[in-house]
């Protein structure tokens, strides 16, 4: 069993160091504030003083802190992770920050010949609690290979996603489409809301369509994710929809902006001649060409 050095025990830190508790592993712990910290101290880590003393003696050292600068300062500030770090431990950083931060943070690490993988974490503090976090891992191979058994200890399916900073990139994409999507289904409910429908059953209908279920496992295989054109649904008839929606969402004062964005994109693609295509081929392509990904 591993000596594990864990900084930043709130909502994820509090649900996760329990499960490597009950792996078996010896924790050494620290957070700013003492109560975050006591009742982990009280499940038999050792509560440390300094981040540094957190990492002293470990094979891996764990962060889970709000900010990047925050990290940052954790780890290379005065008596920060890297003063305590010994030659062959491992630092996984598993908070939601930059890609850009993380690769600075891993470069310095470097520097002084200490590793260091990024491995943020999907899903909510309930599922890790329930040791059903998932993790998206960036850094080399092998030390992907070395951290796997500890995520393990927390959650249950762990992705290798490249180089440093991937795990980092990967989860800002993921947090993206969660969060934009969040804000779309309260848009949606609010418009069938207003117009006298009832919460239970628009769910009832909703969980059973691309909408509720998610478009990337339901209509992305077979169009969008093999850039296949020919119309499932149309992307013209798709946009009507969306205009559809916001003339009933106009006429009925729901605010709708997410819809109207999506409506001036739907417009572009149909402009590029895509109207035919399939609705997420199209749209796809549509992105990808606005963003100069493809020409
Ligand atoms: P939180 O605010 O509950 O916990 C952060 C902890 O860090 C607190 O206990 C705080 O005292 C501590 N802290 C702050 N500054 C510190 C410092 N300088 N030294 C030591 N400890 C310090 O946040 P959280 O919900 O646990 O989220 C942590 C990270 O995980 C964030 O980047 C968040 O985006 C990400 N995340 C959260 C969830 C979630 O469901 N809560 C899910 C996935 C990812």
């Amino acid at each position: 069993m591993a000596k594990i050095g864990f900084v930043g025990l709130g909502q994820m830190g509090s649900a996760m160091c329990p499960n490597l508790i009950k792996s078996g592993h010896d924790l050494q712990v620290f957070d700013i504030s003492k109560i975050a910290a006591d009742p982990i101290g009280e499940l038999g880590a050792k509560v440390t003083s300094t981040p540094r003393e957190a990492a002293q003696g470990c094979e891996i050292i764990f962060t889970i802190l709000p900010f990047g600068s925050i990290v940052e300062d954790v780890v290379f500030g005065t008596d920060g992770i890297s003063e305590g770090m010994g030659n062959g431990a491992i630092f996984v950083e598993m908070s939601t920050i930059l890609p850009d931060e993380t690769r600075s943070i891993g470069k310095r690490l470097a520097e002084q010949g200490l590793s260091m993988v990024d491995a943020p974490v999907g899903r909510t503090s309930t599922h890790a609690v329930h040791r059903k976090s998932t993790f998206m891992v960036g850094g080399a191979k092998h030390d992907f290979e070395r951290v796997l058994p500890f995520l393990e200890c927390m959650g249950e399916a762990v992705t290798y996603c490249g180089e440093l900073g991937s795990g980092a990139t990967v989860k800002l994409v993921n947090n993206y489409i969660a969060a934009v999507s969040n804000l779309v289904n309260a848009e949606g409910l609010a418009l069938g809301l207003s117009a006298g429908v009832s919460q239970e059953i628009m769910v009832e209908v909703i969980s059973k369509t691309p909408a509720g279920l998610g478009h990337i496992t339901t209509t992305w295989p077979e169009k969008a994710l093999v850039d296949e054109e020919s119309p499932a649904f149309m992307l013209d008839l798709a946009r009507k929809d969306i205009g559809l929606a916001l003339a009933a969402g106009s006429a009925s004062e729901v605010s709708l902006l997410t819809g109207e964005a999506a409506h001036e994109v739907y417009n572009k693609a149909s402009a590029a001649g895509r109207g035919h295509e399939d609705w997420t081929t199209g749209i796809y392509r549509t992105v990808k060409k606005l963003s100069k990904i493809v020409d």
